[in-house]
């Protein structure tokens, strides 16, 4: 059984992939799509020892080692060129981490990949880097489980250059148009953690007011964006 999250993720790779689950881990979701027959070739990328043990002894245990092939090797350097890779699904890790992986494999990426990323913290620095590399965004999707509220970010190459407005890359565009409920949450909890700041730096001896206002604009502007229109 899939959390929601990873199921999330999961519903994004189109049957007949051939998908790369990068920092796999326990392989959990390679393992749930090829279980489901959703994908029949999957890469599953490690960097570390033990989580590269987990998912071997899983995929093992399911009898799916000549489905799925696990891999020790850093970020998309488990990708080999007879794998024919179209899905990347990296999950569960921070935005940079996730920047940095695609950044230094780049030339594993052949521009035919569907990206499906979920990043834990730092979805601006994801949505940065592919506007950068001219990727798409073409959906987006956040979700609350455990208490935790996550964003799974899918892209695919362009054809021409893109542009997301500094609103969209800090929000998402998606998740901005659509301001769901557990949007909204989050963007009010980060609301109650900047006033949090504002309040310990007034504390301070010399407060730093240049700072302080800056932190209010941000608040200001999260408002802006979260307000119920009446
Ligand atoms: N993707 C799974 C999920 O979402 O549940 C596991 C997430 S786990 C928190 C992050 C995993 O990424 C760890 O097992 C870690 O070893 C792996 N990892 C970190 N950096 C990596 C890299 N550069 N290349 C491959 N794997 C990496």
């Amino acid at each position: 059984h899939l959390s929601k999250r990873l199921q999330t993720v999961s519903d994004h790779v189109e049957p007949g992939s051939r998908l790369a689950d990068i920092g796999s881990d326990h392989a959990y979701l390679p393992i749930h799509l090829a279980q489901n027959h959703v994908i029949d070739y999957g890469v599953v990328g490690e960097v570390a020892k033990g989580p590269l043990a987990n998912a071997t002894s899983e995929i093992t245990k399911d009898h799916l080692l000549d489905i799925l092939h696990p891999r020790l090797a850093d970020g998309l350097a488990a990708i080999e060129p007879g794998d024919d890779i179209d899905a990347i699904t990296i999950a569960g890790m921070g935005g940079n981490l996730i920047t940095h992986i695609l950044e230094a494999g780049k030339a594993k990426l052949t521009g035919k990949e569907k990206l499906i990323l979920q990043p834990n913290v730092g979805e601006p620095v994801v949505r940065n880097w592919l506007m950068a590399n001219q990727y798409r965004i073409f959906a987006e999707q956040i979700l609350k489980e455990d208490g935790h509220i996550y964003e799974i970010i899918t892209a695919k190459k362009a054809d021409k250059p893109v542009a997301y407005s500094k609103l969209a890359l800090q929000f998402g565009p998606f998740l901005l148009q659509e301001k769901s409920p557990v949007f909204v949450e989050k963007w009010q909890e980060e609301i109650g953690l900047l006033k949090r700041v504002i309040k310990n730096m007034r504390q301070a001896t010399t407060p730093d007011t240049a700072k302080m206002t800056a932190i209010q604009s941000e608040i200001n502007l999260i408002n802006e964006v979260i307000k119920v229109e009446s």
